[in-house]
């Protein structure tokens, strides 16, 4: 099934491509001719991920999907989410929001700079046929930024779905995302939503032999 993304981010497509359109899966992701500029007025992940596959779908007239994410921050609820690409305003770049996290999180022990991301997959294949995948990554936000890959909040997320480490306690053996892009490709919230739809439509082809 040839699956439109909803996008005009390069970053992503690749991202996708790898995690959904390998060798011998049921999807190939192709990029849109061009990206269209959708507004974000969800309130939800899911209805911002809503938002974008439709405007795509109503455009180019096929299957398309779009996907939201964020970084939810315990102690800074309704400052981030959905609002994450925003976060401190128009105009910052990706080092200046992870700044302004760390300074407003300055001070706080390790149990009380808990963090999620969170993505949510919108799959548009016609008016009547939408589904809607997620996946969570939890963990913690760094007191300092460390690492050197990934993009946006990835220097400064401590990831905590690696059990042993949080278990031992060892600081030492804790890693942002940024220190692990091998990991992060396949532990991320992206990833996650990735399995789920994968599951389900393989489950479903299956059905309809
Ligand atoms: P989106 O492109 O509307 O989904 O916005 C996502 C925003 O959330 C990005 O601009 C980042 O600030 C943040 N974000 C989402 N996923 C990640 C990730 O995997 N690493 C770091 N930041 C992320």
């Amino acid at each position: 099934m040839e699956i439109l993304l909803a996008s005009g981010n390069t970053h992503k497509l690749e991202e996708f491509k790898e995690l959904l359109g390998e060798k011998d899966s049921i999807f190939s992701i192709v990029k849109a001719e061009e990206g269209l500029e959708v507004e974000e007025t969800g309130g939800s992940y899911t209805e911002n991920a809503y938002l974008k596959a439709k405007a795509y779908y109503e455009l180019y007239k096929n299957p398309t999907m779009s996907d939201d994410s964020g970084l939810d921050v315990l102690s800074l609820p309704d400052e981030l989410g959905i609002y994450s690409a925003r976060f401190g305003g128009e105009g910052l770049s990706d080092n200046d929001r992870v700044k302004l996290l760390l300074e407003k999180l300055k001070g706080q022990d390790f149990e009380d700079r808990q963090a999620a991301f969170t993505c949510v997959l919108c799959f548009y294949l016609g008016p009547k046929e939408v589904f809607f995948f997620e996946g969570k990554l939890t963990g913690h936000i760094a007191e300092e930024v460390t690492g050197s890959g990934g993009f946006g909040y990835d220097p400064v997320f401590i990831p905590s779905d690696h059990g042993e480490a949080l278990e031992e306690k060892h600081a030492e053996k804790l890693f942002t995302l940024a220190e692990k892009p091998n990991w992060k490709r396949e532990n991320s919230h992206r990833a996650k939503a990735c399995c789920h739809a994968l599951e389900f439509f393989k489950e479903r082809v299956c059905q309809n032999v």
